[in-house]
């Protein structure tokens, strides 16, 4: 992984250095930082603006594998010529980390923490209590460094009102609260025929405390129920979603402000429901393919209308997927080539796609395999605004600044260890090819086609398991006897990563003891 420009760089042998007391320590790469300024500067005085805008398309349950451009889209029933485009346009980064599930990814996004740190470490359902609550999000960042702010879609950060988007940093919202199987999955005979054909049963789920409507709000006010979830209604949300959102990359065209979209699909979680131009469309003609088909269609509607509107090259554009495939519902499922699934923290349940573009900024054509970290994404973003300073000093900020890794061309990742939490158990830590593992979900055996992660049992090693990630991308032969050597850089990074711990305990707003 050395460059021409840093021969001697190395990502196990060599060090980082400190950032901050509450910050990740990162390696610095101060040739790639000079270039990453320069590029910036350039954009700004081309352009005549002082920070990009920010588009987030955050999919959800969509595989490593799904896109043409990793290996999936016509491969597995389901082209994806837009997002392939697009990555051809920027970065594809194949090392790309999320957390092992829906609400632990996007609090981690939108914090720059591990769940540990901003407690949400499984996703509330049907109304439970906890969420984003007391947490400072990028949202509120950016809009305190003078950004506009949108959330579109799903939200899945928590219910109580504190916790609401409009409350968390965002001007304004459209979507719904939870997550898309939650509004659906008892209106399904086929999958509840004992709730839908029971009227105690179904009243009483529709008595429970949760919005069963997706919702309009506006920064600070309670939001309106703009329509019941129903399952023809859920079939529609995505394309009004993307037209939503749309609309708001046109009004702000002209405006001086930067802004921050952060829009997040309803697909492709289970179950999906096509919407009826798109019944069929995918050859592989299944709800899962089809969805996907309209996800990519999606992403090159947003991203014709930042061109269409003039405002292309000043948005920074990344896609991603906040965990691996969902295996209990296949087939209605994501392909991920690695072992197991979503719910655990084998490579398959948190190695998602990652793709950044910024028309005429970052280099296009390049594909590298540095680490990211969901928890990149604020401290970066922050960076590329020009707010570097703005990341929150009262608390543990997982985060790592990759806007030079980003925007530099072959450029390398700041980040030396990827650590892997299961719940509050610590299940692994990557560095450079190695993954070393203490514990994890049991998966029956080395394959994705299993059950899953949330069906598996906890399993602790008591010598650790080692895998190269390399030449063992299935995760199949624990290599730690042949490779001993390693266990001092293993061992260190897992010292520090715990000390931060003793110095900014953990907490838990939606917990899981595994
Ligand atoms: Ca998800």
């Amino acid at each position: 992984m050395p460059t021409a420009a840093e021969p001697s760089f190395d990502p196990i042998a060599s060090a980082t250095v400190p950032v901050a007391p509450n910050r990740e320590p990162a390696f610095a790469h101060p040739a790639q930082q000079a270039e990453a300024a320069r590029r910036l500067a350039a954009w700004a005085e081309r352009r005549g603006r002082k920070a990009p805008n920010v588009l987030v398309v955050l999919m959800d349950d969509v595989g490593w594998g799904d896109f043409g451009c990793y290996g999936g889209g016509a491969a597995v029933g389901a082209p994806t010529p837009n997002i392939d485009r697009l990555a051809r346009q920027g970065k594809l980064l194949t090392s790309c980390y999320s957390e092992p599930s829906c609400t632990p990814s996007r609090a981690s996004l939108l914090t720059g923490r591990l769940p540990m740190r901003h407690g949400l470490q499984r996703p509330p359902m049907y109304g439970e209590p906890g969420g984003l609550d007391g947490e400072r999000t990028l949202a509120e960042l950016l809009s305190e460094a003078g950004y506009v702010t949108q959330a579109v879609g799903k939200w899945h950060l928590g219910e109580s009102s504190a916790s609401q988007p409009q409350h968390c940093g965002f001007d304004d919202f459209y979507g719904f609260l939870s997550v898309s199987d939650m509004y659906t999955e008892w209106r399904d005979p086929y999958f509840f025929p004992e709730m839908v054909y029971s009227e105690a049963r179904t009243a009483w789920v529709e008595n429970m405390p949760f919005n069963k409507c997706f919702v309009h709000a506006a920064r600070g006010a309670a939001p309106e129920q703009v329509e019941e979830v129903t399952i023809p209604v859920l079939s529609t949300l995505d394309d009004r979603w993307a037209a939503y959102s749309e609309r708001f990359i046109d009004s702000m065209a002209g405006r001086e402000e930067p802004w921050f979209l952060y829009h997040c699909t309803r697909g492709a979680h289970f179950d999906n429901y096509p919407l009826e131009k798109y019944l069929g469309s995918s050859p592989a003609r299944h709800p899962y393919k089809d969805t996907i088909v309209e996800l990519d269609d999606i992403v090159g509607r947003l991203v014709d209308r930042l061109r269409d509107t003039g405002q292309l090259e000043d948005t920074v554009i990344f896609i991603s997927s906040d965990n691996g495939p969902e295996m209990e519902t296949w087939p209605d499922a994501a392909y991920t080539p690695f072992r197991c699934a979503k719910g655990s923290t084998w490579e398959g349940g948190v190695r998602v796609p990652g793709i950044w573009s910024w028309s005429g900024t970052i280099e296009p054509d390049e594909v590298t395999d540095g680490l990211f970290s969901f928890t990149d994404v604020l401290p970066t973003v922050l960076a590329l605004a020009g707010a570097a300073d703005r990341v929150p000093g009262d608390r543990f900020v997982d985060g790592v600044d990759q806007s030079a890794f980003l925007v530099a061309p072959g450029a390398l990742s700041h980040r030396k260890y990827v650590y892997y939490w299961l719940g509050q158990m610590f299940s692994a830590l990557r560095v450079g090819e190695y993954k070393f593992m203490l514990g994890s979900i049991s998966d029956g055996n080395a394959d994705v086609a299993t059950d899953g992660g949330f069906s598996g049992v906890s399993q602790k090693y008591p010598y650790g398991r080692v895998y190269n990630l390399y030449l063992d991308p299935k995760e199949q032969h624990s290599y730690l006897i042949r490779k001993l050597a390693y266990l001092e850089a293993f061992q260190s990074g897992l010292r520090d990563h715990v000390q931060t711990f003793a110095d900014y305990p953990p907490k838990a707003s939606v917990g899981l003891n595994v």
